[in-house]
């Protein structure tokens, strides 16, 4: 767990930009620094801002330590009308849960997508417009993630406790936004090769069910250029494959439960 006081001490929030974090038991206890310069924007609240936005703490996950095989699928930048429903459909055939980090705009548009199939499932908020929220002032992120937090409660009637920011950064002020909404951040610690394995879903499939370990985070898409579909196509064998290994599909929440 990396508490927000941690952060500061670091100053990681001081400094802003993207930071390199070491895994000591699946949470990150060690920044080792950053890969490139702070990315500009307002870091952090004014001064009589900042009491008002500690909540006392963030803990970000990108796996789980466990020995048990569980592992959680998450698909990020739905909901879209051209896959969306189809990568409903293959979870619904294997009673695969999954959780979805919705993009506020999209679920604004395409909710109806959705509703009523969300049993099994997930959803996290991945911000309403799918900027870099690292860019942002803090006023700006936090109108970022309120907008899609209300979309998610108006138009699925769920509660979300999961960000996942765009692009994975944790930069500028996304992570104060998300202590003050009483968000844990998720990130991932496998995914699916969408360049790489464009059109070669049995390749995908062997990729990911070789690396997956035992609570393991994998970050797919169900949203974005056709190349992703390799994702799609490749799941049913990722389903299988995992399942020959003796692994179980879980939710994030459920994952970090
Ligand atoms: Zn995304």
């Amino acid at each position: 767990m990396v508490t927000r006081r941690a952060l500061l001490r670091s100053g990681l929030l001081a400094a802003g930009g993207a930071a390199t974090a070491v895994a000591a038991g699946g949470h990150v206890e060690h920044w080792l620094g950053w890969d490139r310069p702070p990315l500009g924007g307002g870091y952090a609240a004014a001064a009589d801002d900042l009491g008002a936005v500690h909540r006392g703490g963030v803990r970000i996950h990108y796996f789980v330590p466990t020995t048990e095989k569980v592992v959680a699928l998450t698909f990020d930048d739905g909901p879209l009308p051209s896959y969306t429903p189809r990568f409903l459909d293959v979870l619904d055939e294997a009673e695969v849960p999954a959780t979805f980090f919705v993009v506020g705009r999209h679920l604004e548009e395409h909710a109806g997508l959705l509703r009523g199939r969300l049993a099994r499932h997930e959803v996290g908020n991945h911000s309403w417009s799918h900027d870099d929220l690292a860019t942002l002032d803090l006023a700006g992120v936090r109108r970022e993630l309120e907008r899609t937090h209300d979309a998610i409660r108006r138009h699925l009637g769920r509660e979300a406790t999961l960000l996942r920011p765009p692009y994975g950064h944790l930069g500028g002020s996304t992570v104060l936004a998300a202590d003050a909404m009483g968000y844990d951040i998720a990130l991932w610690s496998q995914q699916m090769r969408e360049r790489r394995y464009a059109g070669d879903p049995a390749a995908q499939a062997r990729d990911l069910v070789g690396a997956v370990r035992p609570g393991s985070i994998v970050l797919a898409h169900d949203a974005g250029d056709e190349r992703r579909l390799v994702a799609l196509d490749a799941l049913p064998a990722v389903v299988a494959g995992l399942r020959a290994r003796g692994y179980r599909f879980v939710t994030l929440s459920e994952l970090l439960s």
